[in-house]
């Protein structure tokens, strides 16, 4: 930092996994770590917390693969200490959290990684974060890269499997790319086992009131979406492109229990971000992409009504897998040998082979296809019957046979499917590009510029937060 500020320096701290069992969240924890960091330094926020969703199909996520950044601006002569301070704060967030649950501190709780990063940042997390965000990465090549590198401080007890995740967050603002906000609010720790208590009609008016807003709720099954299922702190998220609108949730969603905090959150969600280019021979098992390919088999309907169709390309062929509820077998089903697509989504393994799971469908180019029926009899003018397989046709009201006759053909005139198909919202991974955002999506990542923290994230209940 320039000016009055010289001896600020700034500070990114990547966090993931930090929950335990299905209790806590990263979220949670990384609003507890930023107020607590607040009361013992002097710092400057210098984002949004970032809400970093990486690979959806890795297969040990516990949600929704999220992992955390906070970016700061600290005096300098604290910089030695950024490291054991973070782990004292996280320390201190488990150590409530198992209290409060109940829970024996010692017994190990899953993946915790932290990974701290000073300015510049290394271009090693612009990759860790690609990786992570469409293939698979190991946390041990990551943590070697990491002790290699001399702007990075890593945390002694929290270099577990979240160490990718917490690196790969860092990572995501050296991609200069596509953004929305989440705004989310958290529960009193006494309500953890309860239903949630949010007013169903109060979303559907803050729905119909913001512009700028996606995925609040879902139409076709007339269910809200912004409340989770599970024992984590979410009382609700709301996503969308202006924070603006997102801060209205507070007043015009109604609750009935109490919101202990709320952070807003800047994220890669609903931007369609692990969606790369790739041909068949390039997929591996959990690898996203996205593919043009040509149809080269009929659709087959599997138990519990999924779609399975081969396509290929000049380096290979793969089957598709389009799952009911995705509502994509609709049209996978009317997919013809030849037809082009584009799909987005990830490969998996599915009987010692990979197949990929479809999450949008683009169809780029219809075959025509043609409808063909045995012609009339050149004699009596009744309409001919196929006598078999290569045996030609007979007539069976003047009793002449026939071979080599130009069967009666005309154009299919198919429905028209040359457009962009996804699931319902409820379907919907965090990732994926919403129809409401296409156009409007954000060319370049905001540069780093201090914001206030209480206009960025709240502890409203100190004694219900944790
Ligand atoms: P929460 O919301 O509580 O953080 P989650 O669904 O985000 O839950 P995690 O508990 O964070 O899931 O588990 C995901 C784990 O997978 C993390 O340890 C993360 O570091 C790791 N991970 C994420 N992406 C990849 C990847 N592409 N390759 C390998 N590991 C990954």
């Amino acid at each position: 930092m320039t000016g009055p500020e010289q001896d600020y320096c700034v500070v990114h701290i990547g966090l993931d996994d930090i929950d335990l069992y299905q209790f806590g969240c990263t979220t949670h924890a990384a609003t507890y770590l930023i107020h607590e960091l607040s009361k013992l330094l002097h710092i400057h926020l210098l984002d949004y917390l970032n809400l970093v969703r990486l690979n959806p199909s890795i297969p040990w996520k516990t949600r929704g693969n999220g992992a955390v950044a906070i970016r700061i601006a600290i005096p300098c002569r604290y910089i030695d200490n950024i490291a054991e301070l973070t782990q004292r704060i996280i320390d201190d967030y488990y150590a409530k959290l198992c209290k409060h649950l109940g829970i024996d501190i010692a017994e190990p709780h899953v993946n915790p990684g932290i990974v701290i990063a000073l300015n510049p940042l290394p271009p090693i997390y612009g990759h860790i974060y690609t990786k992570a965000l469409t293939d698979v990465v190991l946390p041990e090549v990551v943590l070697d890269k990491l002790m290699k590198n001399s702007n990075t401080l890593l945390v002694e007890r929290y270099r577990g499997r979240g160490i990718v995740g917490a690196a790969a967050a860092i990572g995501w603002v050296l991609h200069f790319s596509d953004y929305t906000y989440e705004l989310i609010t958290y529960r009193s720790k006494y309500r953890y086992l309860e239903p949630r208590c949010v007013d169903e009609s109060s979303v559907y008016l803050f729905n119909d009131t913001t512009r700028y807003t996606f995925n609040n709720i879902d139409i076709e099954t007339n269910r809200i979406l912004v409340t989770p299922h599970g024992f984590d702190p979410v009382l609700y998220g709301v996503r969308g492109d202006d924070v603006f609108e997102l801060i209205k949730a507070l007043e015009m969603i109604k609750v009935c229990e109490p919101i202990s905090a709320w952070t807003i959150f800047r994220s890669n969600q609903g931007t369609d971000a692990h969606i790369v280019e790739r041909s068949v021979n390039e997929l591996r098992s959990y690898r996203t992409a996205r593919l043009r390919l040509r149809i080269l088999g009929k659709p087959i309907v599997i138990p519990k009504g999924h779609v399975i169709v081969r396509a290929g390309d000049s380096t290979g062929v793969i089957d598709l897998v389009f799952f009911k509820p995705s509502k994509l077998d609709t049209v996978a089903k009317k997919l013809q040998i030849g037809d082009e697509v584009v799909v987005h989504g990830h490969a998996k393994p599915w009987a010692h082979e990979v197949c990929f799971h479809v999450e949008k469908i683009i169809v780029v180019k219809q075959t025509r296809t043609y409808i063909c029926k045995p012609p009339r009899c050149p004699l009596c003018g009744c309409r001919l019957t196929k006598k078999g397989f290569g045996k030609g046709y007979k007539c069976l009201c003047c009793g002449r046979s026939f071979m080599n006759i130009e069967l009666e053909c005309h154009i299919d005139y198919r429905e028209n499917l040359k457009k962009l198909f996804m699931p319902p919202p409820s379907e919907q991974k965090h990732l994926i590009k919403p129809l409401n955002r296409y156009g409007r999506e954000h060319k370049e990542h905001l540069p780093l510029k201090e914001i206030p923290l209480d206009t960025v994230t709240k502890i409203v209940e100190p004694l219900l937060f944790l």
